[in-house]
């Protein structure tokens, strides 16, 4: 039935405001109260400072960490993508706080990343350049990152929500004791200069927006092609500071024997395609999903899935689009038979433009939908095809 408000026992906290997933709730105050709330505030802020010298101390503590850094991932000297998708977002971020945007480089040899960082923002650049920061291992990393941080105290620390990037976030989080939020879809600053992480939380039923207002460095973690990759600027200007780490290679546990690269044969890479053709349950079968690689022929483009599809066979596990599988922003993004569940659309909503084929036209799909068509897949793509074709001549 209707929500009820006791207001009688509402002290006007807006935890309901925050905690609606609906975002269906506001609350409205006059001027006057407006006044009367920020005297109380300003009482009660001196009033738990003075109560409490713990408090005190660990706001002044927060208040020491300054600046938004990202971490920029590498493998043989080359950068990860991600790593310039987070200084885009960081540029942000540090402008919204007031702050210097970072970057911190680690490996043998990798000073050229520092003048690569510079081109996609970063103000400032961290470099450890050492032989033995050359393959990854999450030892020497760990220290070395560690070492930054407790030296020049970032107040929020970035990276990407790679294979590396998830082991190193953890280790460095849990070093240090701060908090980490993984596979962030959302990083903005609230008004006490607070990092909001925002990502699907409860099987993606719900957006969560996660603090970290008690601890520094804030750290997140962001999954490829969420974050839109910066341009490149045509000058880089900055500067580096060099560490060196009191660290060798006999300190070091782990060895990297030999490194063999991953055959990845014809595997199809639909995080990177500019035009993909997307297929779900209404498929039907996996042979069906033929009319959806010609259609993607024509376009130039690849052949995704959602999980329905991958979970039924259909389609293999690395083409699926969503929260367990890969976010993706292509210039158009072809939805056939995919009824657009909340887990599919956070892999797929920040395509420059939507097109969904569905037979139910309440079907959640059409929300993200720039163009929508309602009606039976299997006559809509194939008459697409054919007038794509035609046009060609
Ligand atoms: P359905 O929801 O069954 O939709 C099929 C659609 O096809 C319907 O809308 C129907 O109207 C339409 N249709 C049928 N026949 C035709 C026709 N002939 N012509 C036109 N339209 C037709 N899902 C993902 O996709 N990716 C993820 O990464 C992912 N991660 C998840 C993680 C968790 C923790 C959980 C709980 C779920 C996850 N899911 C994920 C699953 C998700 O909740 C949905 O179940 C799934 O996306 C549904 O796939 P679908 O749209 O293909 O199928």
């Amino acid at each position: 039935g209707e929500p009820e408000i006791l207001l009688a026992k509402c002290i006007g906290c807006l935890k309901c405001v925050k905690a609606c997933p609906g975002g269906a709730l506001e609350i409205f105050y006059s001027p006057e109260e407006l006044e009367i709330l920020a005297a109380l505030d300003g009482q009660k802020d001196l009033a738990e400072e003075d109560a409490d010298p713990e408090e005190k101390a660990r706001r002044a503590l927060v208040a020491q960490y300054r600046g938004i850094w990202v971490f920029v991932e590498q493998t043989d000297g080359e950068a990860a993508r991600v790593s310039w998708e987070l200084l885009g977002k960081g540029a942000e971020l540090a402008t919204k706080l007031g702050v210097e945007l970072c970057a911190v480089v680690l490996g043998d040899r990798v000073e050229h990343l520092c003048q690569e960082a510079m081109y996609y923002g970063a103000h400032k650049v961290y470099l450890v350049d050492q032989p033995v920061l050359l393959h990854y291992r999450t030892y020497p990393y760990l220290d070395a990152l560690c070492h930054l941080i407790e030296k020049y105290r970032p107040e929020v620390v970035l990276m990407g929500a790679t294979g590396l990037g998830r082991d190193l976030a953890g280790a460095v989080a849990t070093r240090v004791g701060t908090g980490l939020t993984a596979d962030c879809t959302g990083l903005d600053i609230d008004e006490n200069r607070n990092l909001m992480q925002t990502r699907p939380a409860f099987g993606g039923n719900i957006m969560a927006t996660i603090m970290c207002d008690r601890f520094r460095p804030q750290m997140a973690t962001v999954r490829a092609h969420v974050m839109t990759l910066p341009e490149r600027r045509p000058i880089a200007s900055g500067s580096i500071v060099h560490e060196t780490l009191p660290i060798n290679e006999a300190l070091v546990f782990t060895k990297v024997l030999e490194v063999i690269r991953e055959n990845r044969g014809n595997q199809v890479d639909i995080a990177g395609a500019e035009f993909i053709v997307s297929g779900g349950r209404g498929m039907m079968s996996k042979e069906n999903f033929g009319i959806l690689q010609e259609l993607a022929d024509e376009l130039g483009g690849v052949v995704a899935a959602s999980r329905s599809a991958v979970d039924a066979g259909w389609m293999p596990a690395e083409r699926q689009v969503g929260q367990t599988g890969k976010t993706v922003r292509p210039k158009i993004y072809l939805a056939c038979g995919i009824s657009g569940a909340i887990q599919h659309l956070v892999g797929m909503q920040d395509s420059d433009l939507v097109i969904a084929i569905n037979r139910d036209p309440q079907a959640p799909i059409f929300e993200v939908a720039g163009y929508g068509i309602v009606g039976d897949l299997f006559k809509v793509v194939p008459a697409i095809t054919s007038y794509l074709r035609e046009l060609k001549g």
